[in-house]
């Protein structure tokens, strides 16, 4: 045990002294320690980016090429992109350029016209996913915000599937200020009914059916609720010349307003070919080796999911090297908890973000890639609380492999870098061990600033303290009006040997799981 605490203070007192000087943050926490209590309330420009041409011969229009409809709003980015909006039809004539496909608008703004149009942001005509009540994999809370918007009246609604009961399908009804939820089952010979006393061979049916009459729902279904710009995906790099082509011409980066300093680098809000709003990271001069960096980017790039930030492009042939991302409206979600302190985020606003970044980490871990910096400093938050992880990968180019030991899972901090040690696991403070693991530690205590409305971990304590008090056996209490449930993942998280922490996957459900068992039932739709 003493030469287990040596040997950790050994390596705290080496991160402290030569590498890790504490953040901005940490001083100021550490300082007030406050501890948040109230958790009651609950261009049109010309474009300027170089376009590729389109497939050479331009392909041409197949007669009886296959009919999509647009579910969302899209505004072109180059000369070659079509605009279109929710609900226009377009032929798609080209599938082979992967994530953006070649077609003819055949209605709204572009009709006639040919281009390049984001293939997530189209669905086949009538095609479930066209319908525009159908909200596939939108979450129960997710539909709640949605129709509660001010632009929906009673009786919007949307049709979902069902978060705890894989293969079944949900209705969500706005009604009077309150959503209230439906079951759809199906009967066995795959009619729906919400009522067994009437079922219908398609959704569509069921829908035209309680669209005429309310017959026991809360209220009959008028509108779709509607989707806005909110609900437009992530397009897959910023247009189809981005995809493969992704070192692109800083001169097409328009920096505008300055987000925020990190410690590599400033971040900026940008204008992409004076059409496309992007954050854009410039890091300092120095910072990391260009060629480390195009080597992971390469790897950063393919991951994508809804819940971590897209990496869009690079500048990286003179310094600054720029990273170009997907902007997220409200900044670091650490800002973003001190800011709110509790005024209008709820305990489940709380438990839906942590779920969020539980979701895009359980990504990563299915992609076999650690994050090694996960914090809520590193989550970024859109409109409606949405919230993506950040930085992944980066720490690992800012931190110098230990060319002595196991080669995936070893690195330390560069000279001169900061060191969260408040985040970072036992085994790789002590060993050096960072794995999927140790980012599940992390995410203990990013559960814990999520909870605490960004308070500083171990408050009252110094790093080497911190350290030194984990290391006989202690953990962080149960937060001020946070769950004990909770405090109990916390727990999980933080438990001394790696095997017995949770996976990001158990995490995930365990957060999502929350609502189910803490908020408004279902109504039982046997009552009808
Ligand atoms: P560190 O460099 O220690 O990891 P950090 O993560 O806060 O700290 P950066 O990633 O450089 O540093 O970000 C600095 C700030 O810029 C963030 O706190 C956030 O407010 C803002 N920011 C960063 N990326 C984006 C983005 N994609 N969209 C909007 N704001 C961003």
């Amino acid at each position: 045990m003493r030469k287990m605490l040596s040997s950790c203070l050994h390596s705290i007192a080496s991160c402290c002294c030569k590498k890790w000087k504490p953040s901005e943050d940490e001083e100021r926490s550490e300082k007030d320690g406050t501890v948040i209590k109230n958790l009651s309330a609950s261009e049109e420009r010309e474009p300027k980016y170089p376009s590729r041409p389109l497939p050479d011969p331009p392909a041409p229009v197949k007669p009886g090429g296959e009919v999509y409809v647009a579910l969302y709003d899209y505004s072109a980015r180059t000369e070659q992109d079509l605009s279109f909006n929710a609900g226009d039809h377009l032929e798609v004539v080209d599938k082979s350029p992967g994530e953006w496909w070649v077609a003819r608008a055949l209605t709204g703004v572009s009709a006639s016209q040919q281009g390049y149009i984001p293939a997530n942001y189209v669905a086949p005509v009538e095609s479930l996913d066209a319908e525009p009540w159908y909200f596939s994999d939108t979450k129960r809370l997710d539909a709640e915000k949605m129709l509660l918007a001010k632009w929906n009246q009673s009786g919007a609604f949307l049709i979902r599937n069902s978060e705890g009961r894989k293969g079944e399908l949900s209705l969500s009804v706005l009604d009077q200020g309150t959503v209230k939820h439906y079951k759809i089952p199906k009967l066995d010979n795959g009619h729906y009914y919400i009522s067994k006393l009437k079922s219908f061979p398609t959704l569509k049916e069921l829908v035209e059916y309680y669209s005429r009459q309310a017959e026991g729902l809360c209220v009959r279904l008028t509108e779709p609720c509607k989707k806005g710009q909110i609900m437009a995906p992530e397009t897959y790099g910023l247009s189809y010349n981005t995809v493969d082509i992704w070192e692109i011409d800083r001169k097409s980066i328009q920096l505008s307003k300055k987000l925020g300093t990190g410690q590599f680098g400033e971040v900026y809000q940008g204008l992409w070919n004076g059409t496309t709003s992007v954050a854009v990271k410039t890091l300092k001069p120095g910072t990391m080796d260009t060629s480390d960096f195009l080597r992971e980017a390469q790897l950063m790039k393919k991951l994508r999911h809804p819940k971590l930030i897209q990496l869009y492009a690079v500048c990286t042939t003179e310094e600054p090297i720029y990273i170009i991302t997907e902007l997220m409206k409200n900044g670091s979600l650490l800002d973003y908890l001190q800011k709110d302190k509790g005024t209008s985020l709820r305990i489940s606003d709380q438990i839906e973000m942590s779920a969020q970044v539980a979701s895009g980490m359980a990504y990563l871990e299915s992609q076999n890639y650690i994050h090694r910096d996960l914090a809520a400093r590193n989550v970024l938050v859109g409109e409606n609380n949405i919230c993506k992880v950040a930085d992944f990968g980066l720490a690992r180019v800012f931190m110098k492999e230990n060319e002595y030991e196991d080669e995936d899972c070893v690195y330390e901090p560069k000279e001169g870098t900061k060191f969260p040690v408040k985040w970072t696991a036992p085994e790789a403070i002590n060993g050096n061990r960072y794995t999927i693991k140790s980012d599940v530690w992390s995410f203990g205590i990013l559960l814990y600033e999520i909870m605490t409305f960004g308070q500083m971990p171990y408050p009252g304590m110094s790093n080497i303290q911190a350290v030194q008090w984990l290391s006989k056996g202690h953990r962080m209490a149960c937060p001020p009006k946070c769950p004990k449930v909770l405090h109990d993942i916390m727990l999980k998280c933080w438990k001394e040997n790696e095997s017995d922490r949770p996976t990001f996957e158990t995490l995930q459900w365990q957060l999502e799981d929350f609502f189910d068992l803490d908020t408004t039932a279902y109504d039982d739709s046997s009552q009808y």
